[in-house]
């Protein structure tokens, strides 16, 4: 049961060939960790899958629709309601509270204020972050923080969240935390997860590595679960 895939996508940046012909194909509920070394497209092909950009040829399936030829409007909605993102240094609204920032996407989407609040709080007990519904975000520490950024991106429960070196600025065991909450999560909600990280620790938490080299991608299978 195939939820997103990219088929022989190129992307240039003016001269730049960033992908060249990338082809991955994740299930559903897959935790996919994108590898591979620093400028060989991994971002970009994230950003490709998630809606963000639009490659110059090839196809991205998601939910057995093109999402490359949708109109931006359309494109924006699927980013909205049915996708999640986390990146490193979580990118926070420092002007807002921890749980108004958790329940951003849900205020996006149309959802009250009440009933968004109301959402949100589940998930900091869930994650660790009990008593800190009131701080302002530019308060936290990095791994509360990005505890917060994680909890922002699982709200609205989305079909796929999109986690950019989500543990980039933690240390390590700030980072084995984050990993093992984001997985839980996932696994609890069914979501699938596609995971840009250099880091082979941050990799293990995930069912399959899709390597990417030269701005190719190489699914490598590696059974874990
Ligand atoms: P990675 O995530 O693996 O480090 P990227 O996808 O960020 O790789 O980058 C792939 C290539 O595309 C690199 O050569 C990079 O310099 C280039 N690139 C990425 N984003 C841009 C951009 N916005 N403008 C110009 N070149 C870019
Ligand atoms: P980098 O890989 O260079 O660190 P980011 O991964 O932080 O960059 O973001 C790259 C692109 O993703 C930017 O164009 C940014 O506007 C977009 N972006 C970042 N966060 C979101 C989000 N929550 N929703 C949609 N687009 C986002």
């Amino acid at each position: 049961d195939t939820a997103l895939e990219a088929r022989e996508i190129c992307l240039s940046f003016g001269q730049t060939p960033a992908l060249r012909g990338a082809s991955v194909s994740i299930s559903r509920g897959e935790i996919v960790a994108v590898m591979g070394p620093s400028g060989s497209g991994k971002s970009t092909l994230l950003h490709c899958l998630a809606g963000i950009l639009t490659p110059d040829s090839g196809e991205i399936v998601f939910a057995g629709r093109r999402l490359d030829t949708m109109t931006e409007n359309e494109r924006s909605a699927v980013r909205r309601d049915r996708f999640g993102f986390v990146f490193q240094f979580g990118q926070l609204v420092p002007e807002l509270t921890t749980e108004e920032n958790v329940a951003l996407p849900l205020l996006l989407s149309g959802v009250r204020r009440t009933e968004a609040l109301r959402r949100a709080r589940p998930w900091f007990e869930r994650l660790g972050l009990r008593g800190m519904e009131r701080r302002r975000s530019g308060e936290l520490s990095g791994g509360e923080a990005q505890r917060v950024a994680l909890a922002r991106g699982l709200v609205a429960a989305p079909e796929v969240l999109f986690a950019d070196e989500p543990t980039g600025s933690l240390d390590s065991l700030t980072g084995e935390q984050v990993m093992e909450l984001m997985v839980g999560a996932a696994r609890d909600q069914g979501t699938t997860v596609v995971l840009v990280t250099h880091d082979p620790r941050v990799a293990a938490y995930a069912d399959r590595e899709i390597n990417v080299r030269d701005g190719k991608a190489a699914a490598i299978d590696q059974a874990r679960r």
